[in-house]
């Protein structure tokens, strides 16, 4: 365990005793300017943020949660959660405010025979990925190894098996919660259900989650990998509307960029416009090789590297985009896209200011569509595709605004065509967006749910649901709770 140095500056004299008592009562570590690891430990995902807390939280256990939420209402700080960092919004690290960070709260459980897993939220997909597979077991999480479980699965959670095993929050059977007064509870079908219902898709704004307890799918091998096919709108057109209608046990996630320089690109195509659609099947080889057929079929493939696999080396596909980056983001579900559209996209891709940035699309439906949308605070379910505008850069001097524009400029040309937004892909783009992200009645369920758990607002780093004061409990109403 390390030393604690308190902050000397007479700014922060006031601090001083507070912060000892605080440490003196967590099993984790106190974190302050003047730690070893202070550095380290504000350091999140994205090349951008660069902020100095006052105090980092580093949570060994509920208790120290629990504690740090009390700690920071009791002295009106700022409060920020964090557990894998990769927040878009950069909502994980705050100036001048406590960070209660989760990412060494990373405890995987696992019980082969009810395929049960207790998970720490500060795990990551490949964390959880690893161990499950060890008993031929998988979750539905993200396409991202190092994207942390806390984010992830209070907005919702979209990866390589959301066709075939829904989002990750559809196999969420409970999860531990800090509440904001401080309190350790349970929220599940039966026990606080209000909440449950909350945190599978409203993201950070009703406690901490400080264990989810998931259902686990029987995930052997899967057929995965990248199939690379020349970028045009037919090729584009074509892989749209296969995905809608392919088999459930077919999840992909195409993008349209330059070609990296990976081992299986000829050297001759890297920097080439292409679809590159990292594929995920979920059964038989045999019929793998079969649903593959229509994307093959496309177009001669540029390149291909596609194989049985166990479930997590789909995540090495996906590698570069785990290292921390610059980006700026924008997002939105669609049920349908016209040539217009892609037209918009391909045409950007040939402007790109950097020659990391992306348009990405997914094909959606399967067990995600399954569920009502008023089944959780995730209501967008109905949808078919998901469509990212990706400006990637790994240099943080350079010219961020030359960047965004990149961004926003195909977006003004194509948002006509967006139905809503998934909340864990927005960044900071104000309250009209908010309302994408959560239909009326949804946001006005949140609200009321908001203003039960958290009326004070003290989870606000976040995609931010206000209480709702007037006729909070009224629009409750249906929804049960134990509390
Ligand atoms: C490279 C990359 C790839 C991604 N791919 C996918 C994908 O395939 N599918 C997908 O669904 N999303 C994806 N995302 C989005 C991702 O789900 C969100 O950014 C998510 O918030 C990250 O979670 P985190 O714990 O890593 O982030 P953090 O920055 O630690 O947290 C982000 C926010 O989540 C909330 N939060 C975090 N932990 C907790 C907790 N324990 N309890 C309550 N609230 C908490 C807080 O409000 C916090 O501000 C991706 C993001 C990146 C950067």
């Amino acid at each position: 365990m390390t030393t604690v140095q308190y902050p000397t500056s007479p700014a922060s004299k006031l601090a001083i005793d507070q912060l000892k008592a605080l440490r003196a009562r967590l099993t984790g570590n106190l974190i302050t300017a003047e730690s070893a690891e202070y550095d380290e430990a504000r350091r999140v995902f994205s090349l951008l943020v660069n902020r100095r807390p006052l105090a980092i939280v580093r949570a060994a256990n509920a208790q120290d949660v629990a504690t740090g939420v009390r700690f920071a209402r009791t002295h009106s700080l700022p409060l920020a959660v964090r557990s894998g960092g990769h927040s878009v919004g950069h909502h994980s690290v705050i100036d001048d405010g406590v960070v209660l960070d989760l990412s060494a709260m990373k405890q995987i459980v696992i019980d082969p025979v009810t395929r049960i897993a207790r998970v720490g939220a500060g795990a990551t997909s490949g964390d959880l990925a690893g161990p499950a597979s060890a008993h031929g077991l998988a979750l539905s999480t993200g396409d991202t190894h190092s994207v942390g479980m806390g984010g992830l699965t209070t907005g919702g959670g979209i990866g390589f098996m959301v066709r075939k095993y829904g989002l990750a929050i559809d196999n969420l059977l409970a999860a531990q919660v800090v509440t904001a007064a401080g309190e350790i509870v349970t929220a599940s079908p039966d026990a606080h259900p209000d909440l449950f219902w909350a945190i599978r898709g409203g993201g950070g704004n009703f406690g901490v989650v400080t264990e989810f307890t998931f259902q686990l799918a029987a995930v052997g091998q899967i057929l995965g990998g990248d199939l690379v096919l020349p970028a045009t709108r037919e090729v584009l057109r074509g892989y749209l509307d296969y995905v809608a209608v392919a088999p459930d046990e077919l999840t992909t996630i195409a993008h349209l960029m330059h070609a990296p320089p990976t081992p299986y690109m000829p050297p001759e195509r890297v920097g080439e416009p292409v679809l590159s659609i990292l594929l995920c099947w979920m059964g038989s080889v045999e019929d793998g090789e079969r649903a593959l057929a229509p994307l093959r079929a496309l177009a001669t493939p540029i390149a291909e590297a596609v194989g049985p696999m166990p479930y997590p080396a789909i995540y090495q596909f996906t590698a570069h985009q785990a290292q921390p980056l610059a980006a700026s983001i924008r997002s939105m579900f669609a049920d349908e896209l016209s040539d217009a559209t892609l037209d918009a996209a391909l045409a950007a891709l040939d402007r790109a200011t950097s020659p990391y940035s992306a348009i990405q699309f997914r094909g959606l439906g399967g067990a995600m569509a399954r569920a009502s949308n008023d089944a959780t605070a995730f209501a967008h379910r109905d949808k078919r595709y998901l469509v990212l505008l990706l400006a990637i850069w790994l240099d943080a001097t350079e010219d961020a605004a030359r960047h965004q524009s990149w961004t926003t400029g195909l977006w003004e040309a194509i948002r006509a065509e967006g139905a809503g937004v998934y909340v864990n892909f927005l960044e900071n783009e104000g309250a009209a967006r908010l309302r994408d992200a959560y239909p009326s009645a949804t946001l006005a369920r949140l609200r009321a749910i908001k203003h039960r758990y958290d009326p004070q607002n003290l989870f606000r780093f976040n995609q931010n649901i206000l209480p709702n004061v007037d006729g909070a409990e009224r629009q409750l109403g249906r929804v049960q709770t134990n509390r």
